[in-house]
């Protein structure tokens, strides 16, 4: 094989037919809010605990559509609940409270 100096990265793709997203829906059932987020990033980029812990609402939305159960965990414990990123949303998305349902489902349905 050819070393060309560089590695592809691995690929993100995910089969829709095997990913769990009933996290996904128990969340829009509870905040259909979540459905108008367009994924701008103003919400990471003003989070106070995204450089430390690397929350991230934007990324939150995009692993529960992924299924990926593991970084949503991870990134809801970094969360201080401050609410900046409620403020700043273009959308008029209460992600605060977004993150207090999503941790509420967790609690209740004990995803790990
Ligand atoms: S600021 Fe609002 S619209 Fe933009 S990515 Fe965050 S939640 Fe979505
Ligand atoms: S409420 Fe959580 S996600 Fe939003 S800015 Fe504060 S620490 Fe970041």
């Amino acid at each position: 094989m050819i070393d060309f100096g560089f590695n592809l990265a691995p690929s993100s793709a995910v089969n829709l037919d095997e990913i769990d997203l009933s996290r996904y829906r128990a969340l829009l059932r509870m905040e259909p809010d979540a459905r108008i987020c367009m994924g701008c990033g103003s919400c990471t980029a003003t989070c106070t605990a995204g450089p430390f812990s690397g929350m991230s609402v934007r990324k939150v939305l995009l692993a529960l559509e992924r299924g990926q159960h593991v970084e949503v965990n991870r990134m809801l414990e970094g969360c201080m609940l401050c609410g900046k990123c409620m403020m700043v949303c273009p959308r008029g998305i209460n992600t605060r409270h977004l993150i207090l349902s999503l941790c509420r489902i967790k609690q209740e349905e004990n995803y790990d």
